[in-house]
């Protein structure tokens, strides 16, 4: 029944058995009868007797095939698992009593090659399992050990290499050969750790990226309400998220925008996958209202989100600067100057709508132009070197022609500036038409031209309004000057005047008394010829004064006749001499008389009478003003001037008085201890005279050393004709003319004695009337009248009207008028009636009969031509 094989070691069992006592257990392989294997446990008891002997042995067999029969099977499935557990890429081991009873080899990674020296031995806590483990298993009963009580768990190992390896630890708590043991796996989880790892960091950073963000997320259910907002939403809208959520997302949007945005979205529900954008105003929890750019998507379908996906950003200064943008642009394109940008060639990059228009051309066909297309002044090449010029000055402004697409030209004002912008020079150009500028340019210059002419002719009228201003302030002056000789000449004659009163006086007393003297009857003939001559002295004197009165004021009435003929220079002179010598004795001074020329023929063309009343007026006052010493009078000739002299070692002139004593009414301070006489006119007089004679009057004179006179008048030797030897004649001629008959028209005794005296002594025959009728009458019946003396304030008829009948009746016959006053007027008076001359009262003697001589000679001639 026991298998062969195991036939002798039941043999020997029970041998040892029936030797010891007692009893055994063997489990044996028999085959039953019908020879099929199975399995026994044989229990064997030794039965002894009394004496111990072996009396038999007892044997109890149990089937134990079908245990033998899972044993094997198990024997098998463990074989079967060390197969797999070697296949396992896992590290596997079985853990029993502190001993690795199992390792595979994929411990190899971890643990080298030595596993199989590590297996069956005790463990010491080594690089396999965490200590922690370790002490956990052996502290507690394996066999009670629940798996719960170790779960998987993760630690770090190392491998062959060193390399830090994240393990993932699983075990379960198993049966193996009877006994309880671990059962563990460590699994490589590195790969999986650093994909976590990544995964956490990427989820990290995604979330920080969506909180962070500057744009607004936001998820919208179908219904169009907020179900989800980044906390972004928050900054952007001011609105907690959780204010948001479960609200339309139409909320927020200005009601202006909102239909708008209404619409958008209703469109984009309809549409799966569509995406919608715009461009909104939103308003904040604090009223401000803040540009949007809004995307939307429907991803209503997509399981893994089920909503719309919004997401906004604030362009509120994007859209300002757009704005601004938009409003540069606008500004640039209708500007009214042309704007350009070249590139780097010469070709128009842009062009705005003033330079399309300007030049005629659309915008795309200015694209394709290069500047040299249009401006006439450039070719490519040239451009070229123009450009890299504008690129070195950075600015430049120049004037040049653009020709517009039709041919046409016109001129503009081209500034160019060269910016950088990137790194990259642009270059823009601003053109501006200046047609009308050069227009007005034009015309400004044809303006200027004629302002120009304009302003000439205008400096011409200045430099005339100019001299004439020049002109009235030189009368200005002249009028300042005449009102200073004015207020001048006012004082001197106040002063004149209280001298002349003096000067009438003295010479009237003189009359006056000794004519009262003379009346008395006891009166001595010594006495009588003593009087009569102080009154005739005074009446000279008097005669003087008033001499020159009527002298300045003719001259001041500009009515001095000059009556410039040939004289005998020598002759005056004679007759000076002759006439002051006595005087001059009579006051013991020397008069010595100096002529260059003896020759009678020495002539000069002046006023004989005025020439000598100028000279006697020099030596009258070197008499006057010369207390001792010499008087010389006389003349030289040099060149063609005749220089007259009067000199004389009297008081002199004091510097101040020189400049005046030409002056009217001036005198100089009287020599100490002499009185003054004189009318201060002299001078003056003489002066005017001499100048009317085209000459010149001067002196040189030192106070208290003299004075020297000095006249000059023009001498031509050779164009003066030599005087006849009866005009030379030194004393005046006796007029011999018998019964020459005169009328003398004369209201006035006194006047009419004076000419009775004077003309009597001169043969001729008088008749006399009180009146100008009278006179008519005389002429008209008295044909022997040969000249009339005609006064004229008379009565019944003046003399005036007298003469211009008598004139109208005679002309031939000579009327002489004599007038008290010989101003412009009465001259004019005298000479509108007719008459043929006129003489200036009181009377000089000698004047009166050169007049009548004059006239006398003139009517002989008459008579003796016809
Ligand atoms: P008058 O009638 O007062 O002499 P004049 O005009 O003849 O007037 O002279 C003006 C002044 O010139 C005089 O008052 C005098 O002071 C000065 N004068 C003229 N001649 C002489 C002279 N020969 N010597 C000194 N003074 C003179």
């Amino acid at each position: 029944m026991i298998a062969p094989e195991y036939r002798d070691n039941v043999f020997k069992e029970n041998k040892k058995l029936a030797s010891k006592g007692g009893s055994v257990v063997g489990e044996y392989l028999n085959y039953r009868s019908d020879g099929k294997p199975c399995w026994i446990q044989w229990a064997v008891q030794c039965i002894c007797d009394s004496n111990g002997d072996v009396r038999e042995l007892q044997a109890v067999g149990r089937d134990l095939t079908e245990r033998k029969q899972i044993e094997e099977n198990l024997r098998n499935s463990e074989e079967n698992f060390r197969q797999l557990a070697e296949r396992l890429p896992s590290a596997i081991y079985i853990l029993q009593n502190d001993v690795f009873v199992y390792l595979n080899q994929a411990c190899k990674k971890y643990l080298g090659k030595g596993i199989d020296r590590i297996a069956g031995k005790p463990i010491a806590p080594n690089k396999l399992i965490p200590k922690d483990f370790l002490d956990l298993v052996r502290k507690n009963n394996i066999a009670q050990l629940k798996e719960k009580d170790v779960p998987p768990f993760e630690s770090i190992i190392s491998d062959q290499e060193g390399n830090k390896v994240n393990v993932l630890h699983s075990t379960i708590i198993l049966n193996y050969h009877h006994q309880p043991a671990i059962l563990g796996k460590i699994t490589d989880i590195t790969e999986q750790k650093k994909l976590e790892s990544a995964i956490r960091e990427s989820e990290k950073r995604f979330r920080s990226m969506i909180e962070n963000s500057t744009e607004g997320i936001s998820l919208l259910n179908s219904r169009g309400e907020t179900i989800y907002v980044t906390p972004s939403i928050q900054k952007l809208t001011g609105y907690e998220s959780e204010y948001l959520t479960g609200k339309s997302a139409l909320n927020n949007i200005h009601p202006e925008d909102r239909d708008m945005i209404k619409k958008l979205l209703s469109g984009l529900m309809k549409n799966e996958g569509s995406m919608v954008s715009a461009t909104f105003r939103s308003i904040k929890k604090d009223g401000t209202i803040w540009w949007t750019e809004g995307t939307a998507v429907n991803r209503l379908h997509d399981p893994d989100i089920s909503a719309i996906i919004t997401n906004y950003r604030d362009i509120t200064a994007r859209k300002q600067v757009e704005d601004r943008l938009w409003v540069t642009q606008f500004g640039i394109d209708h500007a009214d100057i042309a704007i350009f940008q070249l590139d780097d060639t010469g070709k128009i990059y842009f062009a705005n709508e003033q330079a399309c228009n300007s030049l005629g051309y659309t915008r795309d066909e200015m694209y394709n132009l290069h500047v040299s297309d249009f401006n006439v002044s450039l070719d490519s090449e040239k451009w070229k070197k123009h450009h890299w010029n504008k690129i070195a000055k950075k600015h430049l402004s120049i004037e040049t022609t653009h020709r517009r697409k039709d041919g046409s030209t016109f001129p503009v004002e081209v500034t160019i500036n060269v910016i950088e912008y990137e790194d990259k020079k642009l270059t823009i150009t601003f053109a501006k038409d200046i047609s009308e500028r050069k227009k007005a340019e034009k015309a400004l210059r044809e303006q200027f031209h004629e302002y120009q002419k304009l302003n000439k002719q205008y400096e011409e009228k200045n430099a005339e309004l100019l001299e004439l201003l020049l002109n009235v302030q030189t009368i200005n002056e002249e009028l300042e000057e005449a009102k200073v000789k004015a207020e001048e000449s006012d004082k001197l004659k106040t002063a004149f005047l209280a001298n002349m009163s003096h000067e009438i006086r003295t010479p009237m007393n003189g009359i006056l008394g000794f004519t009262e003297l003379l009346k008395s009857p006891e009166i001595s003939g010594t006495d009588q010829s003593k009087y009569l001559d102080i009154i005739q002295q005074s009446g000279e004197r008097m005669l003087k004064i008033i001499n020159d009165l009527v002298d300045i004021s003719k001259i001041e009435a500009g009515q001095v006749d000059m009556n410039l003929a040939p004289i005998s220079v020598n002759k005056i002179f004679d007759s000076l001499y002759e006439f002051f010598l006595p005087e001059a004795e009579k006051i013991n001074l020397i008069l010595t008389l100096f002529k260059e020329s003896l020759d009678d023929n020495c002539i000069i063309e002046a006023d004989e009478v005025k020439l000598t009343q100028v000279i006697s007026n020099l030596i009258k006052n070197a008499l006057k003003y010369t207390h001792k010493g010499e008087i010389q009078i006389g003349y030289k000739i040099i060149k063609d001037e005749i220089i007259i002299h009067v000199k004389d070692t009297g008081i002199g002139i004091s510097k101040e008085q020189q400049e005046k004593i030409f002056e009217r009414f001036v005198q100089g301070d009287p020599a100490p201890g002499s009185a003054v006489e004189g009318s201060g006119l002299g001078l003056a007089i003489s002066k005017a005279y001499i100048e009317l004679m085209k000459g010149k009057i001067w002196f040189e004179s030192e106070y208290g050393n003299g004075s020297v006179f000095y006249i000059s008048l023009p001498f031509n030797k050779g164009s003066v004709r030599p005087m006849n030897k009866e005009a030379n004649k030194s004393k005046p001629e006796e007029l011999t003319v018998p019964q020459y008959t005169i009328l003398i028209a004369e209201d006035d005794n006194t006047s009419y004695y004076f000419l009775e005296e004077v003309l009597k002594k001169q043969n001729f025959r008088l008749i006399r009337v009180t009146n100008g009728k009278k006179a008519v009458e005389l002429i008209t019946t008295m044909p022997d009248i040969r000249m009339v003396l005609m006064d004229v304030k008379m009565p019944e008829m003046n003399g005036l009207e007298a003469t211009k009948l008598i004139k109208a009746m005679k002309p031939d016959t000579p009327v002489i008028i004599q007038t008290a006053y010989a101003s412009g007027n009465d001259k004019k008076q005298a000479v509108d009636a007719g008459c043929d001359d006129f003489i200036v009262k009181p009377i000089n003697r000698e004047m009166l009969l050169q007049i009548i001589k004059k006239h006398i000679k003139k009517s002989n001639a008459e008579v003796n031509r016809n």
